[in-house]
């Protein structure tokens, strides 16, 4: 280990925080891992497991070592017997701003001194989720993706108040999990959301007008533009639902550009979500 970090605590257990358990017990940190739920917990763990197998049956990584892995993670439902003794808090709970404003009121209460405090939120503001925790000089954005352990990015979020050495801090322990970097102002959107979810919106926009068919488009962006997804499969993978909800978001704060199209809202309606729905501008 290359930094101060000993012990990480991934807040959440769901889709992204099993996730980022699993690749900092992979860096060699001691990680504990907190849900609300028991069963959410025990689901977390399957995956990691789950995970863990899937890279040994592939021959890049031994047995030993991923067992060494899974004995880094203990899991628990106490809040602060997570955060007892952790170097780094990485907050994973569901995207709501009252729930990320309640455990960072906790965090700066409760955490360790000079813990770095992180928030996976990706779309709302790290700077008011900051302000909650009483010490905004530690509190970052750490915007991971989905997969953790396969997706390369991590996106770095400095929030109004937080300090240079927490930046660096949130940089050293992005490399030591293997991750490449980028570092953000706090602003709706941030880098990646903004520039995805407006290529989805006009490819949408474009669909509307008759432009060519959803497959022409995908097919264009990625043999013209060498994306490895179209904007329209990759918005039936997200969830017609789930972009909708972030272009209102973004046209709430950001403007014009963002105003969700009409076809968009209607496919919703009719339960047209993308690939969980069996249908979305493709049929699975
Ligand atoms: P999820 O619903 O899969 O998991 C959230 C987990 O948090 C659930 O297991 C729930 O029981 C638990 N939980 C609820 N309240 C809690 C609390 N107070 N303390 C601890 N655990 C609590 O959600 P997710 O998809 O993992 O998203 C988590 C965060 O990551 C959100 O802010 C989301 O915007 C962000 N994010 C998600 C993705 C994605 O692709 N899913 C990508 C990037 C960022």
């Amino acid at each position: 280990m290359s930094n101060d970090i000993e012990k990480v605590a991934v807040l959440g257990a769901g889709t992204m925080g099993h996730g980022i358990a699993q690749v900092s017990a992979a860096a060699g940190y001691q990680v504990a891992m907190r849900d609300i739920d028991d069963a959410a917990l025990e689901k977390g763990l399957a995956g990691i497991g789950k995970s863990l197998d899937k890279l040994v049956s592939k021959g890049r990584l031994e047995q030993d070592a991923a067992d060494a892995i899974r004995g880094r993670i203990t899991t628990t439902t106490s809040l602060e017997g997570a955060i007892e003794g952790a170097d780094v808090i990485v907050e994973a709970i569901p995207e709501k701003m009252s729930l990320k404003v309640e455990t960072f009121q906790a965090l700066g209460k409760h955490g360790k001194a000079d813990a770095l405090l992180a928030t996976n939120t990706s779309s709302l503001s790290v700077t008011e989720i900051a302000a909650a925790s009483g010490a905004p000089e530690r509190v970052v954005g750490l915007h991971f993706f989905n997969p953790v352990p396969i997706m390369k990015l991590l996106e770095i979020v400095r929030g109004l108040g937080t300090s240079d050495a927490t930046i660096e801090r949130a940089r050293a322990y992005g490399d030591a999990i293997g991750k490449e970097s980028v570092v953000v102002n706090d602003w709706p959107g941030f880098a990646t959301s903004r520039l995805g979810i407006i290529l989805g919106c006009e490819a949408i926009r474009m669909v509307e007008q008759g432009v060519a068919s959803p497959a022409d488009i995908d097919k264009a962006m990625k043999l013209g533009y060498r994306h490895p997804m179209g904007p329209l499969e990759l918005t039936d993978l997200v969830g017609l639902d789930v972009r909708l909800h972030i272009m209102e978001h973004l046209f709430a704060e950001l403007g014009e550009q963002f105003r969700p199209p009409a076809l968009l809202r209607q496919m919703v309606r009719a339960g047209k979500l993308g690939r969980k729905a069996g249908e979305g501008f493709y049929e699975y």
